[in-house]
This record gives C-alpha cells, structure tokens and sequence, in this order.
C-alpha cells in the first residue's frame, strides 16, 4: 500500500496527535536500506542502520565469487522508485547489484545514519522501548526495530571427516579467496546449488581441472542472457514506461511461477519439468553423463536453477562430474567411497546456508523476558513473515514463512516495508505504545501455511532448504498475488495494542 493510500485509512497519522518516534535498522543490505529510504519519505528521521560490515549490501557484498549473478530479472531485482537503465543484462553481475545498492543510499544520503563496523549483539524489550546493545559497547533505546538481517547470511559448513587437513586453499562460496589463483589449478567443487551452477561455468575455462562433487542432481531451466546496448540503456533512460512495461511483463511471469510452484499437480508446473527435461536431453550428448545429471525428484522442488550454460561447462574435457559419495577430505584432495583421492590444489564449499537462524545469534528478549530463542527452539515462526506475539513493535523483513524462492525479495521486502509502515502509524498517531500479532493470529496463519505448503512441489519428495525440521516447506505456500493482498492492508483483528 503506498503512502497516499494508508493515510486514508482509519488510523491515519495525525488524527490523534502525533509521536516521536526512535528507529533501529538491523542490517544494511537490500531490505535495510529500503527501510532506511522508506522511513525518511515518511518524516521520520530519527534511525540508526546498525550494519556490522564497513559496507552496505549485505548479501552482494558478502558474495563475491566468480560467476555471481541474480538470477532474477534485474529491472525486476530493484526498488520501484529507484529503477535503473543501465543495466548490463537481463540477469546482472553481482558486482553491478553492490553497486546499485551503493548508489541508492549515496543519492538518498543515507550514510550519516549508518553506524558501521558495530554488530547488534542484543535487544530487549524494557519499559516499552527496545534496548540495544552492540559489540562495541555502545546502547541505544527505540522504539521500534526493524530486523533486516538477511535470509541466506549464515555459511553452512559441510559435515566431512577431515575437512581441516586440507592442505589446499580451502573456502565457502560466501567467503571467497580472491587471493587464491585460479589459473592452472586443480578445483574441486562440494555441492550442486545455484551458486555452485554459477562457480562451474564461470570458472571452468580458466582452471586446469575443475571437478564437481554432486550429492544430488539438480533440474535445470534454460535461459538466456541478453546484454542491454547503449541504445537500449538510452531508451530506458528516456522512456521510462519502457522499465514499467519490462517490469509488468517479467513481473507477470514470476507471478505465474509463484502460482505453479504451490500447487504440484497444475498444469504449469508440468510445463517446468518438461522445459528442464528438454534442456537435460537436448544439451548433454554423452547418455551416462545425462542419467547421472538427471534428478530422481520433481522440478521446482528444490530451488529451480536457472542456467545458460551449466550443462555446456560441465561436459568441457577439463572438467568432471564425481557422483561418488565424498567418504572424506585428505590433505591433499577429496576421496570419494570408491577408494578414488582426487589430489586439488583449490576447494569450494558451495554448501549453502544456516537458513532458520534470521535474526540469530542476536540474543532477542521480548515482553516479560520472553526469549526468541526459547519462542523459536523448534523452528522459527511469525505472523505473516514479519512479526511475532510477545514481540512488540519487532519487525522483520524476509523473516521466517515468506515468500523466497525465484522471486524478487526487493518486492517482497517492499510490500513488507508498506505493511510495516501501516502498524507504525498506530504508534506515531498515539493510539498505542505497542503493537504485536496475537498468539492465536499466529497459530491460525501457521496451521493454515502448513495445510497448503503440503500441497506445493517443495513437499513433493526431495531434500532442501526451504524444508524445516518436520519435512514441511517454511516458506509462503500461496500465490504471489496473496501476499500483494495480505500486504495491503493489515487486519487489525490480528493484533493486540497496548499502551
Ligand atoms: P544450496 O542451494 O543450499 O546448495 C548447497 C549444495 O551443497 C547442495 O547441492 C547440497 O547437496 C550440497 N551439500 C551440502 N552439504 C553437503 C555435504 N555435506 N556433502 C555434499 N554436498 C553437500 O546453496 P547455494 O547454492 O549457495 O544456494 C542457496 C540459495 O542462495 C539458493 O537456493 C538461492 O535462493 C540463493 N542463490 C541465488 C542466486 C541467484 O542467482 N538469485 C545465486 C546463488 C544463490 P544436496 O542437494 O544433496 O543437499
């Protein structure tokens, strides 16, 4: 819902006088700085963005490996008031997105209002306000937080037996060792994710030897990746209903995959899987490396992967697809069950992420000393992604149950922003100090979410990491067009108002 738009509504700011109100942003990345954005349109100037890094970008500073792209439409992964017409290509570099994200908080003069380099160790809620301490020592006291602390933040380390006595440059995808050269080595590869897909092709023309351990098969949609001339930057730049219309038509696109992935038996979701099984037969030629390539799950049902030329790097002479299982690291390579060692000078961890810490290890305390912790011990959980009972005036963004996937989380994380700004006039008109979910919202949206996630094709029989402790998909199971509604307006009858 847009500003115009909430301030026709019953609760609109200034009816009953109006608060000054404190802001603590946790985190700098996309959705921080959104908010950062959002929260100065509104007048409401007075937020610190706590970042712990010494930059903004929060996943696109973090990831910097080579290859590193979005695989969402880039006209579609950017905020609706700050599009962009000079991007390089359809699906853009990493390195361009960092710079984008730099770029909006210097053209909104938002650094004076990042504390960088201080880490928020903890929150809690005290006499009404959130108090915040950082690992530097220095406290602050709001009114209202708001955690933008990333979804995929935390790397996941994989479990193997010797891992510490490589005797090789070793590293997770995330923390990339630029330092290490490529050219000439023997690379070696743990995992088959998105980003693993990026790495392979990216690299496999520059190492002698590239080897790519695969747990699990992977179902791959072809694409393609056209770059953007100047002429075509130049009209965007002076037509600006162009970017409107690219938006509209990708954005329609990605709205017809949110509706096929929740729902395993449609049409469109047959249509996937046949575009992916064209792709496997149609570009790997030898038959063995094809079977081996070829998924024993249905597409979508982990992440989908999006490639142009995966399978083309793959069959490269210099390069090799190990689908025995890792038995262990050894110092000088991987060996695999079958007795092979495999000696490497370079090994990646493309293992993924930790992704139901969200706003952990940051210690959250709630009312009456309520702990995040102890609220979460068996998995995380908030009313409509964003908040939590007993947490009041506590806001998340890509919090736990949202819409992830093969979206663009700037939407998501805009649409979040618009709803977050809705309850926050109810603080700043006065009418209440605090504002949290009920425990019964909660419960209901829950067991509602955990009825249609069955139904979806995240449940339809593979392993991965939208899955939670019990099997279940923990992700928003409706269409996307639900969560445009739900965002829209909240229901009051959802929350509980003290103060
Ligand atoms: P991921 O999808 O979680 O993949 C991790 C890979 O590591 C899997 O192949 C997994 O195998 C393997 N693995 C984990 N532990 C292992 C072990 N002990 N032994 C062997 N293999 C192991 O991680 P990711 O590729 O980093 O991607 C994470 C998410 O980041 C994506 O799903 C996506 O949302 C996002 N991402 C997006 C883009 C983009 O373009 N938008 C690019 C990169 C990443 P199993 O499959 O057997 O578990």
């Amino acid at each position: 819902m847009n500003t115009q738009a909430r301030k026709k509504g019953v609760s609109s700011v200034g009816e009953r006088g109006s608060r000054d109100l404190r802001f603590a942003i946790i985190g700098s990345g996309m959705a921080g700085i959104l908010s950062a954005v959002k929260l100065e349109e509104e007048g409401l100037t007075d937020f610190t963005v706590y970042e712990k890094a010494d930059r903004v970008g929060g996943t696109w500073r973090e990831n910097t490996y080579p290859g590193l792209s979005c695989d969402v439409p880039s006209h579609l992964y950017c905020y609706s008031f700050a599009r962009n017409p000079d991007w390089s290509h359809f699906f853009s570099p990493g390195y361009e997105i960092q710079a984008y994200f730099e770029r909006v908080v210097d053209e909104y003069k938002l650094a004076p209002h990042i504390r960088f380099g201080d880490e928020v160790v903890s929150c809690s809620f005290d006499d009404g306000r959130w108090k915040i301490s950082t690992r530097s020592g220095h406290r602050d006291e709001v009114d209202v937080v708001i955690a933008a602390t990333g979804v995929l933040h935390h790397p996941k380390y994989p479990d193997i037996e010797g891992l510490e006595c490589f005797e090789g440059a070793l590293f997770h995808s995330a923390r990339w060792d630029h330092d290490v050269l490529l050219e000439g080595a023997r690379v070696g590869i743990i995992g088959t994710g998105s980003t693993s897909v990026q790495i392979v092709s990216a690299i496999v023309d520059r190492v002698q030897q590239l080897s790519l351990f695969q747990r699990t098969a992977q179902w791959i949609m072809p694409a393609t990746n056209p770059e953007y001339d100047a002429s075509e930057k130049r009209s965007f730049r002076e037509n600006p209903q162009l970017i409107a219309d690219l938006r509209a038509a990708t954005s329609q696109l990605y709205d017809m995959f949110s509706s096929a992935v929740v729902d395993a038996g449609s049409a469109q979701i047959k249509g996937i899987e046949e575009a992916c099984k064209a792709n496997l037969v149609n570009s790997v030629v030898d038959p063995a490396l094809r079977e081996r390539l070829r998924p024993d799950y249905r597409a979508a049902c982990k992440r989908l992967i999006v490639s142009t030329d995966f399978y083309e790097a793959i069959q490269k002479p210099n390069a090799e697809l190990v689908t025995e299982p890792i038995e262990a690291v050894e110092t000088k390579g991987v060996r695999t069950t079958d007795g092979v060692l495999r000696e490497l000078d370079v090994l990646v961890l493309a293992t993924g992420f930790a992704v139901d810490a969200f706003v952990r290890p940051m210690s959250v305390e709630g009312r009456n000393g309520v702990k995040l912790d102890d609220v979460w011990a068996d998995r995380p959980e908030a009313y409509l992604s964003i908040s939590v009972p007993d947490f009041p005036n506590f806001f998340m963004l890509n919090g736990p149950n949202g819409p992830v996937g093969n979206f663009s989380l700037v939407e998501v994380a805009e649409l979040q922003v618009g709803y977050i700004m809705s309850l926050v006039d109810r603080l700043r008109s006065g009418e209440c100090r605090e504002i949290a979910p009920t425990e019964a919202a909660l419960r209901e949206f829950e067991s509602a979410r955990v009825q249609a996630a069955k139904k979806t094709v995240w449940a339809s029989g593979c392993r991965s990491w939208y899955l939670d402790d019990r099997g279940v998909p923990a992700v928003w199971p409706w269409p996307f067009e639900r969560f445009r509604v739900e965002m829209s307006t909240p229901d009051w009858t959802a929350y509980e108002f003290c103060g």
